[in-house]
């Protein structure tokens, strides 16, 4: 509730950019490092320029963000600086959604991977916590992946999933598996499990592993307690009907934006993989421009990927939304 995120001190929406070092083939073509982070919260960027007369000079561009991590922060530093401080309003009915946002390459795999688990570890703490365990409180996770416009499960095989609304405009995805997670390790299990299964295998090849989006949920639920035996029956029948959403965090790896001078692909089926992955990032960034500027009308339905976002991004104000964001390098 945007209530809850200003009582909070916590902002509907955080843009953190993060610098990461120059990688080795940029250190091997002896590119220069045209970002100066100047502290926690603005940057330069030199472009270099040429003028008519083909002399060189730079032009500066100064940028100020939320926050300003510098290249030698660790992944757990920017654990803290993002997804932190959201953590305890997530047990108090707010939605929330984190993602990684620039093209392949920027390090938004590097930058997402860690951030679930860090996530999981505050919140079975949290848990544990005398006023959330009288409460019935538990954590639910789940793991899906949209690939060419399609949601595949990544905790079931791959299963694919439907889209569906129910009665109450909230957004329903049909068949996807939750499993509740009471500790960290198991959390870690089905996180690798989830991995594993992404539509092309392990991370490691940046290429590959940028074609899809890859959503990891963690929601908490109070469970509901039936003493009654005709409703024990139901319940063991439909365990999700004794369960009350309380609040979620979505984390998103999202596919690469691609340059299109990049693009020397010719095949079909990448086309049109790109041109999905583009439609996405473009409504993403057209729901983000609408819930900035305080917008009633969030335009969730322009891709499968803000459709699923959708219960975070409308309803009452309930979304904080995190945003990661990279400054581009090359532009
Ligand atoms: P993306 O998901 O945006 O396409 P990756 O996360 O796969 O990019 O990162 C590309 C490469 O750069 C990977 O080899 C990754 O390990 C490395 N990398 C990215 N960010 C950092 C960083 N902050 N520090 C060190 N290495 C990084
Ligand atoms: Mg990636």
């Amino acid at each position: 509730k945007e209530s809850t995120a200003r009582e909070n001190n916590v902002a509907k929406i955080k843009v953190v950019v993060r610098k990461r070092p120059l990688n080795r083939k940029e250190v091997s073509r002896k590119e220069e490092d045209i970002i100066t982070v100047h502290d926690s919260s603005s940057l330069t960027v030199y472009e270099p320029k040429l003028k008519v007369d083909l002399t060189a000079y730079v032009e500066k561009h100064e940028f100020c963000f939320d926050a300003v991590l510098d290249e030698q922060v660790s992944n757990d530093e920017v654990y803290r600086e993002t997804v932190e401080p959201i953590i305890p309003i997530i047990f108090q009915r707010t939605k929330a959604t984190c993602f990684a946002y620039g093209q392949t390459g920027s390090g938004k795999t590097y930058t997402m991977q860690p951030l679930p688990l860090r996530a999981a570890q505050d919140m079975v703490r949290l848990l544990h916590q005398p006023v959330y365990r009288n409460q019935n409180f538990k954590l639910w996770l789940s793991y899906f992946e949209i690939y060419g416009g399609k949601l595949f499960d990544l905790l079931s095989d791959r299963r694919q999933l439907l889209m569906r609304e129910d009665g109450k405009k909230q957004v329903c995805i049909v068949g996807l598996q939750e499993f509740e997670v009471s500790d960290v390790q198991i959390v870690k299990e089905y996180i690798e499990r989830g991995n594993a299964a992404r539509s092309t295998g392990s991370t490691g090849a940046n290429e590959e592993s940028s074609r899809s989006h890859a959503i990891l949920q963690l929601a908490v639920k109070k469970h509901i307690i039936v003493t009654d035996t005709r409703r024990q029956r139901d319940r063991d029948a439909n365990e999700s009907k004794n369960t009350k959403a309380v609040g979620k965090i979505s984390f998103i790896d999202l596919a690469g934006s691609e340059r299109g001078a990049d693009t020397t692909d010719n095949d079909r089926q990448t086309r049109i993989e790109g041109a999905e992955i583009n439609k996405s990032l473009l409504a993403l960034k057209e729901c983000i421009r609408a819930l900035d500027n305080d917008q009633i009308h969030i335009p969730f339905r322009g891709s499968k990927l803000t459709e699923v976002l959708r219960d975070s991004f409308v309803g009452s104000c309930e979304h904080t939304l995190n945003t990661l964001r990279y400054a581009d390098r090359v532009k």
